[in-house]
C-alpha cells in the first residue's frame, strides 16, 4: 500500500524529533524527498551545527537525494517539510525538478522569525516561477508540526531570531 502524505509527514516529524529533539530553540525542522513512492533523501536543519546559512532541512534532503540517485534533478519528486519552506528552499525545489511540495506548519502557525519576508510567501514564488507543474499543499499534520516551533505570539529571545 502506498503511503499517504500524512504517513510521510509523520515520518518527517519523527526524524525532526529523533535528530534534534522537541525544543524549538534547536530548530527541529525535517524534510524528506520521495520519488515514485520511495524515500530518496532526508535531512534536518543544520545551519547552526555547520555554520552554514544554506543548510536548511530541505537543502540537506536534496543533497542526500543527489548522492542517493546520482542525479542533480529528482524529477516528479515530492518534497515534504515539517515547516513551510522558505524562498531559498522553494527555489531549490524548482531547480531540482520537484513536482509537489507538501508542508506541515504554515506561516500562520509559527513565529515570524522563520520567514524571510513579512509579505512574500512561498506560494508567490511558485505562482511566479516558470513552471506550471509544481503543486503545493500545506497544513498536513499542521498542529503536530507547529508544536515543534515557536508560536506566533511566543516571546523569542532576540539573539535567536534571524528576523526583526
Ligand atoms: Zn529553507
Amino acid at each position: 500500500m502506498s503511503k499517504s502524505d500524512e504517513d510521510w509527514m509523520r515520518r518527517a516529524v519523527e526524524l525532526a524529533v529523533e535528530r534534534k529533539g522537541r525544543d524549538p530553540a534547536n530548530t527541529p525542522i525535517a524534510a524528506l524527498v520521495v520519488q515514485a513512492g520511495t524515500l530518496v533523501g532526508e535531512g534536518v536543519n543544520r545551519t547552526a551545527e555547520r555554520c552554514d546559512a544554506t543548510a536548511h532541512a530541505e537543502i540537506e534532503a536534496f543533497r542526500a537525494a543527489g548522492r542517493a540517485t546520482g542525479a542533480m534533478r529528482i524529477e516528479g519528486a515530492t518534497l515534504y517539510s515539517t515547516l513551510q519552506p522558505c524562498g531559498m528552499c522553494t527555489m531549490a525545489a524548482i531547480w531540482a525538478g520537484v513536482s509537489r511540495i507538501v508542508y506541515g506548519a504554515g506561516r500562520e502557525h509559527v513565529h515570524a522569525m522563520y520567514f524571510e519576508d513579512r509579505h512574500l510567501s512561498t506560494l508567490d514564488f511558485v505562482a511566479d516561477a516558470y513552471k506550471d507543474d509544481l503543486s503545493l499543499a500545506g497544513g498536513v499534520l499542521a498542529s503536530e508540526c507547529a508544536k515543534l516551533y515557536f508560536g506566533p505570539d511566543d516571546e523569542v529571545p532576540e539573539d535567536m531570531q534571524a528576523n526583526d
